[in-house]
């Protein structure tokens, strides 16, 4: 009996362009490992750079830049609790990995990257997973808090060359605004200075052309807003947005979430 297959699940003959735009998902194993604190570095008045080494980072799968490792931290009465991070660049031959740590007020990780030493072991798990967003968009706007900025940065150091950026980031301090790309026509940066111009800058900016995709993470209430702004008032389609809580005002231990 010959089978005939629904259009809808026809297969795409491997000669065939792929259709554009195509997210893709990895799961990978999660592992703990114990790495030893190399450097600690001040960068500016916010953010600490870590850079762990060891041999149980040989072969650490982060494929996308905004994929997140736990990191296990004491909470001062005894306990380890984890939280989120970026791995901001690595090195899976050589087994390096580089963090950025926000510096607030009042928490446990913040704490620790504050009093980690040269030689300390730290411990990780993750990455757990990896959302691939393609690179043949013909635009990007990247969008967030200080605590997007370690994303942030990597995206930009991924993505090619005459890819079209567009960067609204916030930050406490004038000295946080490491630079991140080159000014020209195709890439801009736009630098606030608190949650609320963060929002008035991205409704201000009209989206360009084409398809284009935004990415965003941050505090969750604002992100909530950023949200409705781009999706429900821009009318940006919400599969090319991504916009994700990375804290919350008032909570502790925030896993990432989409607050759609
Ligand atoms: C996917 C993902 C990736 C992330 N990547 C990074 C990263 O690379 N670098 C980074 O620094 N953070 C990153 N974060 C955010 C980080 O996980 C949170 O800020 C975390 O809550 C910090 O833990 P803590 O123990 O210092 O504070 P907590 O114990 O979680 O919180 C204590 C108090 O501090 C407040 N708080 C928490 N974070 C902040 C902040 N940044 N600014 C001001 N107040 C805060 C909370 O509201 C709470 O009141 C990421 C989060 C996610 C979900």
């Amino acid at each position: 009996m010959t089978q005939h297959s629904h259009p809808a699940y026809e297969r795409i003959p491997a000669h065939e362009p792929k259709p554009p735009h195509q997210i893709q998902k990895v799961r990978h194993e999660i592992q703990h490992r114990y790495p030893i604190v190399t450097q600690v570095e001040s960068l500016s008045p916010s953010f600490i750079r870590i850079l762990l080494e060891g041999d149980d980072l040989v072969g650490l799968p982060s494929m996308s830049f905004d994929d997140h490792i736990k990191v296990f931290v004491p909470d001062g009465q005894g306990n380890e609790v984890n939280r989120d991070y970026t791995p901001r660049a690595f090195n899976p031959e050589a087994g390096i990995l580089e963090l950025e740590f926000v510096v607030h007020a009042d928490g446990a990780a913040s704490d620790w990257a504050q009093q980690v030493k040269i030689g300390d072991q730290a411990h990780l798990a993750g990455p757990r997973g990896s959302m691939i967003i393609p690179m043949d968009y013909d635009w990007y706007w990247l969008i967030g808090d200080p605590t997007a900025l370690p994303a942030i940065h990597r995206r930009i150091e991924e993505l090619p060359l005459d890819a079209h950026i567009t960067v609204i980031a916030q930050v406490d301090h004038p000295e946080d605004q490491r630079q991140m790309m080159a000014s020209t026509s195709s890439r801009q940066v736009h630098w606030v200075s608190s949650l609320e111009a963060l929002l008035d800058q991205v409704q201000q900016l009209d989206l360009p052309q084409g398809d284009g995709f935004v990415w965003g993470a941050g505090e969750g209430h604002t992100m909530k807003q950023l949200r409705q702004l781009i999706v429900t008032e821009k009318g940006h389609p919400s599969d090319y947005t991504r916009i994700s809580a990375y804290w919350k005002t008032g909570a502790t231990d925030l896993d990432d979430e989409n607050p759609s």
